[in-house]
This record gives C-alpha cells, sequence and structure tokens, in this order.
C-alpha cells in the first residue's frame, strides 16, 4: 500500500477521476491500481481562477517498490499506519478522579475507562441536556447559570462550539481520536477532510456517547459537582473534596487528572493558595468580527462561488505591527453564530459556534492579541485571570448591564466613532447588543493593535475592508492565562498524584490536543498505577 499525494481534482469531480488522476500522477496504468481511497481532502483555493481540490490517496498498487524509487517521499511514501491502543491495567480497589468533563478530562476518563481502572468523573456542570436548557435561558431571558453554561458542564467549552478539529500538534493519539469520536457519532468525513469539523448539534451527541462508554464499562460521571479541594499528605495526593447541591463530600484517590478548563477561575484561586506551583502564560484577548459569508465566499472562491461542492469558506490570517504586537484570526466560524460564553456573573464574553451545516449568514472569528506576561501588572499568577475578569465586566456596564454585548462598526470603531445603525450585517449575538466603542473596555495596546491591525488584514482579504462588518466584544477566553506546573510524569511539581491536565493547566489549545493531552495524563495515570 502506498500514499500518494497532491492529485489535483476539479470541483465537480466524479469517483473514477480520482485513480484515473492518480494513476496519471505516478505514470501507470489504471488497471494496475487497486483499493484505492481518499485520505486527506481540501480545497485549493490560492489561485481565484483554479479553484480545486488536492487530495492524498492510499492504494495499491502493481510494482510499489518501483514507484517509490521514481517519485521523492513528499510525492509518494510507503503507508504506515502508526497504531494506538490505550494499555490494560485492569480492576485496582484505587479509583482515579478525573474532575472536568471537557475533551481532556473526557478522553482521560475514557482512556482510563479503557485500560480497566473506573474512573470517577467530577464535573460542575450539568449534564448535556440540563446545559442546554440552562444555556437558552441565558440567551432568551438572560439569567446566567453560574453551574451550566457555555464553558461549564458536559463536553466542556467545546459542546456548544463549532467543532473544529484543526490543531497545531502533530500526535500518534490523534487518528486514534478521531476514529474513536468517529464510532461516537462524529461523521466520517473527519477522517480525510483537511479542516474536519463536527458542529455543535453533532457533538452534543458524541459527548454523551463518550459518557455512556465510559459508565459501561465501570467508570462513573457525577455532574453538577465541583471539585473544591484536594487532599493530601506528605506532598501526596490521597482524596478529593467535591461539592453538589450545597453539600461536601470526600472520595479517597491517588491519583486525580484536573482537567477543569481555562474558566476555572475559583479552582485556580484555591490551587494558587495551597502552594501548587503556577505561573501567568501567554493569552490572547479581542473581539469577534462578523462578515455577510457570502462575502466571505466571494473573496476566497471568486467565479466559483456557490459551486455546490464547495464548502462555506474559511481563511486565517496574520498581520504584524511595526511595534511588535501582532493581530491575527481565530477559531474563525464560517456559516456561524456568536455566542454568549460568560460563566460568571455581570459579565460579558463572546465566542464562536456553528451547527454541522454551518448554514448561517454571518461568518465570524476572533480577532486577537497576545497578552504577554510583562504585560500584566501584577507579579500573581492569577494577574490574567483579574485583566480578563475586568475586561467582561467592563463590557457588562458597556452593554448596559442586562448581558447584551457591547458591539461596533469597523468603519466607525476605525474613526474612533460611535455607532448608530447596522447596515448590511446584523450580529448574530443573543441575547442583544448595544453599540459601544472598545476603547472604554479594553487596555489601549488591544484597541490600538486591532484599529491598525484590520487594515493591514483588508491588504489579505477585501472583506476586512467591509465598513459595515460588526465587532462584538470581549473575546477573553480563546486561552487559559496560567500554567500549572508538571514535571515529565506529566504529575504536578508540588503534589504527587496530581496531573494538571489539558488547557486549564496550559498544556492545550483546542478540541483536539486537549483531548490527546487528557489520555497523555490517562495513560500516565495506567503507568503509576
Ligand atoms: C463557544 C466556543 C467555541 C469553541 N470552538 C472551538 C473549535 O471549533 N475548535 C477547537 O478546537 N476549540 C474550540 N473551542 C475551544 C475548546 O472548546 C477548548 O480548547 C477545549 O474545550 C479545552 O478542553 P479542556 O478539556 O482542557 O477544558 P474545558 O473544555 O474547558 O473543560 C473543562 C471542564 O471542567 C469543568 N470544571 C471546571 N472547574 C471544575 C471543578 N472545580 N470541578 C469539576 N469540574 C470543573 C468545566 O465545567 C468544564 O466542563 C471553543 C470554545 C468555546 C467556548
Amino acid at each position: 500500500m502506498i500514499r500518494i499525494n497532491d492529485i489535483y481534482l476539479p470541483l465537480g469531480y466524479t469517483e473514477d477521476m480520482v485513480a484515473q488522476r492518480t494513476a496519471k500522477d505516478i505514470k501507470v496504468r489504471l488497471n494496475d491500481i487497486e483499493n484505492i481511497r481518499i485520505v486527506r481532502k481540501s480545497v485549493d483555493a490560492r489561485r481565484k481562477n483554479d479553484v480545486h481540490f488536492t487530495v492524498s490517496v492510499e492504494a495499491e498498487v502493481k510494482n510499489e517498490q518501483n514507484i517509490l524509487k521514481k517519485f521523492p517521499p513528499n510525492k509518494v511514501s510507503a503507508v504506515v499506519h502508526e497504531n494506538y491502543s490505550v494499555s490494560i491495567v485492569g480492576m485496582r480497589s484505587e479509583r482515579p478522579v478525573v474532575a472536568g468533563f471537557g475533551p481532556a478530562g473526557m478522553f482521560a476518563a475514557l482512556t482510563l475507562a479503557q485500560s480497566g481502572m473506573r474512573p470517577v468523573v467530577l464535573e460542575r456542570g450539568g449534564d448535556c441536556d440540563t446545559r442546554l436548557a440552562a444555556i437558552e435561558l441565558f440567551r432568551t431571558k438572560g439569567i446566567l447559570d453560574e453551574t451550566s453554561n457555555v464553558q461549564f458542564g458536559e463536553g466542556g467549552a467545546g459542546t456548544f462550539s463549532d467543532g473544529k478539529l484543526t490543531t497545531g500538534i502533530r500526535d500518534k493519539r490523534i487518528r486514534h481520536i478521531f476514529e474513536e469520536l468517529v464510532r461516537f457519532g462524529a461523521p466520517k468525513d473527519i477522517l480525510y477532510l483537511a479542516k474536519p469539523h463536527i458542529g455543535t448539534d453533532i457533538l452534543r451527541d458524541v459527548v454523551k456517547n463518550i459518557r455512556k462508554e465510559i459508565i459501561s464499562l465501570g467508570g462513573e460521571v457525577i455532574f453538577e459537582a465541583r471539585l473544591t479541594r484536594l487532599v493530601s499528605k506528605d506532598d501526596t495526593v490521597c482524596g478529593v473534596v467535591y461539592e453538589k447541591n450545597g453539600k461536601e463530600y470526600e472520595l479517597p484517590a491517588e491519583n486525580v487528572i484536573l482537567a477543569v478548563g481555562h474558566s476555572a477561575r475559583d479552582t485556580f484561586e484555591y490551587l494558587c493558595n495551597k502552594g501548587i506551583a503556577m505561573e501567568k502564560k501567554i493569552f490572547a484577548m479581542g473581539v469577534r468580527i462578523e462578515h455577510l459569508q457570502s462575502d466571505v465566499n466571494k473573496s476566497l472562491y471568486g467565479k466559483f462561488t456557490g459551486h455546490p461542492a464547495l464548502p462555506p469558506a474559511d481563511y486565517k490570517y496574520a498581520v504584524h505591527l511595526p511595534y511588535g504586537r501582532s493581530l491575527y484570526t481565530f477559531c474563525m466560524c464560517p456559516g456561524g453564530y456568536v455566542v454568549a460564553a460568560a460563566s460568571e456573573k455581570n459579565s460579558v464574553v463572546t465566542n464562536g459556534m456553528s451547527l454541522y451545516s454551518r448554514n448561517a449568514v454571518n461568518a465570524n472569528s476572533a480577532l486577537l492579541v497576545n497578552v504577554e506576561p510583562e504585560d500584566l501588572p501584577e507579579d500573581s499568577p492569577l494577574a490574567g485571570c483579574e485583566l480578563q475578569r475586568n475586561i467582561e465586566k467592563a463590557a457588562f456596564l458597556a452593554g448596559g448591564s442586562d448581558y447584551s454585548a457591547p458591539v461596533t462598526l469597523v468603519g466607525d470603531f476605525l474613526r474612533s466613532g460611535l455607532s448608530e445603525s447596522f447596515g448590511k450585517i446584523r450580529p448574530s449575538y443573543i441575547p442583544s447588543v448595544k453599540f459601544s466603542i472598545p476603547d472604554s473596555i479594553f487596555p489601549d495596546y488591544i484597541t490600538d493593535t486591532i484599529r491598525k491591525g484590520i487594515p493591514l488584514l483588508a491588504r489579505k482579504a477585501d472583506f476586512f475592508n467591509e465598513p459595515e462588518a460588526v465587532i462584538t466584544m470581549p473575546e477573553t477566553r480563546s486561552s487559559s492565562p496560567v500554567r500549572i506546573l508538571r514535571n515529565d510524569k506529566l504529575n504536578s511539581v508540588s503534589l504527587k498524584g496530581l496531573y494538571p491536565c489539558g488547557e486549564g493547566a496550559g498544556y492545550a489549545g483546542g478540541i483536539v490536543s486537549a483531548a490527546v493531552d487528557g489520555i497523555k495524563c490517562g495513560e500516565a495515570v495506567t503507568e503509576n498505577g
């Protein structure tokens, strides 16, 4: 079996053309090729007059050794599948505890359950259905539930997301994660699309199915159960205390995976006060920008816009300003919505999500600026959380103190004026929005970088020139402002048996890397057990 990369396919290609084009590329007869399948597919829109697909295939071909010799390895290579399997350690009297049921906690717990270790999962938020009802109440009535919301609850921050599965990391566990996601209900195309995407509507069922699997393997998942304390002796974990319905419960545990995400500020405070080593780290903040998806399509697909084989166009850009700051797009959601993502009372936070179909009118993306540790006035590891909180509260006030998000039109923002009415783009944020100026919400280095960066982005993609594009504020929870220090066995450097894990602990950014880190921590526990 060999893998052949960079095969050109027109947008309207037929199945037969896959083998035909492959045969032409590697100069063999069509009959020499058997069992061909696409293993990677991406849209190539670099040249507007020739938008097409580029695919990689795996196939059985006659005389593979000769072909391998004829072509460079980036064109043709032998197929090597890195198989991943969970080590079975079997049942122990000790049950590991996993705090947090986001991508990191879910995959940590799944790994432990598959290894036979019967984990107990504590998740501060509700199960998916409870959570959905709480989010609806917030969206429609502006009543925020601090227990279950877009950040907290079954599936973590990723459940009400775009479900993009793109990642910058390389790891043998990624293929395994995708296969598991498909086994639990994700669309099969995530196995070969270069930009895989699940969508919040499908993701909700996937996370429920993962929970059911963990339980069927002997694990336990306790919702509305917030880890409040770690019990330790001689710098070693021996249990956890959690709070549920106003009561505290204690569980014995020698291994605790702490996968609480980047919004568990109360948990970070507790850990910091307990002397668990942590530090402030680089993170990012900014705004969400919305354009018409049709304008983005036109800009990126040119005359091919509207071709039925093309997905709604997406983008990713970065611009660098002469004084050292950069502005970059992040978590772009084609055909999506800007969502209310607050988890604390009297604060406003935005983020983006989409359904699998990605068929909403607007495209949205975060426009982010990095916040370096030296930008923070205080030395405390929690200084970044404090800055996030201050901005979220300033946004709440600017929005009229009823969870409306502050918004501005790009044209007015660039000339530092207050917007008065919307143009062709209506904001998708619910419950409501109020015109405001970003300068009253962010530190100067953030507003300045966004203001100076947008015209530079417009040189890369013309829709950034749109003065009626809508900016909704603030996007504060795109990454964790803290890192909880761990050693090469993934143990906290302060407390044996504690495994800081996932995005909140500073070891991941996004669904896939959080899931990878969850598996790694699960493995570390099984090796320790
Ligand atoms: C609206 C939105 C859209 C997003 N879109 C994408 C996307 O398309 N693609 C992508 O890769 N990433 C996306 N992200 C980011 C992604 O969701 C996160 O990177 C990822 O979820 C981090 O995983 P995690 O498991 O480390 O943490 P989280 O997902 O944050 O999970 C942590 C969990 O721990 C729980 N918890 C917190 N404190 C405690 C405690 N003390 N006790 C018990 N439980 C606790 C929380 O309730 C939460 O469920 C999005 C995020 C949001 C909010």
